[in-house]
């Protein structure tokens, strides 16, 4: 904490970069015009609107999420990634405002005709939270409601034990790590939830979370993520042979 505040303090003093390739940027900004410019998003056209990879990488033939579609603006990738990480682990909050504008876009234009009634977020363990000193997806959740104008409700928690998703390998092994993990907290009886966190990979998370919401009640579950990680080709051939 003390060493958090005393980076706080130097950071100010500091010309403010972009978090991206480092160079001197306008104050209030976070990326510089070439960074901003090179920002690779992911083209509606050429995505499955329901796993959110791109086409040619679908995995609906052999995997069926419980949730209706995924969609993120973003590729896990290059600048993307910095402007995501800026703000999870560096505290950099206009990025947080950037990735919730691009994410709500992605929202209106590719759940065009869905009333959503509520916004929640994938929760995070209460020792992770105290940790980072806030959860980035809950973070996201609320921007995403103010510019949307639908109501955010905490609808899950996470109850399960405190170790992180990243770190496990395997798409299998990513799905055994959240079985029970998260709960629905109170019924939503035939609502339309859009459940927001920041980064997809396998969608373990995003499926066991939107499986809660269905159990307790609710009609549809669509996810949003700031970033999608893209299947590497070896990895996609590695995953059809085991079958997952
Ligand atoms: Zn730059
Ligand atoms: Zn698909």
């Amino acid at each position: 904490m003390v060493k958090q505040i005393i980076k706080t303090v130097i950071d100010a003093f500091q010309p403010p970069r972009c978090v991206s390739c480092g160079d001197i940027v306008d104050d209030g900004e976070f990326l510089c015009n070439y960074c901003y410019e090179m920002l690779k998003t992911i083209s509606p056209i050429e995505r499955c609107i329901r796993c959110g990879l791109p086409k040619k990488q679908c995995v609906c033939k052999y995997r069926i999420y419980s949730f209706d579609g995924c969609v993120s603006p973003f590729v896990n990738d290059g600048i993307a990634q910095d402007v995501t990480y800026a703000f999870k682990f560096k505290r950099k909050f206009s990025a947080a405002d950037f990735l919730a504008e691009q994410m709500a876009l992605c929202v209106k234009n590719e759940y065009r005709n869905i009333k959503f009634d509520c916004i929640t977020c994938v929760p995070m363990h209460k020792a992770g939270v105290r940790k980072r000193g806030f959860n980035q997806s809950k973070v996201l959740a609320r921007k995403i409601s103010e510019i949307m104008g639908i109501p955010y409700g905490d609808l899950l928690a996470c109850t399960g034990k405190y170790h992180s998703q990243h770190k496990i390998k395997g798409i299998k092994k990513r799905f055994q790590n959240v079985k029970g993990k998260y709960k629905a907290l109170r019924p939503l009886k035939g609502q339309t939830v859009l459940l927001v966190d920041d980064i997809m990979t396998s969608g373990a998370t995003l499926d066991e979370c939107s499986g809660m919401l269905l159990h307790a009640g609710a009609d549809r579950v669509y996810c949003v993520t700031a970033l999608r990680t893209e299947i590497k080709e070896k990895k996609k051939k590695s995953e059809e042979n085991h079958g997952n």
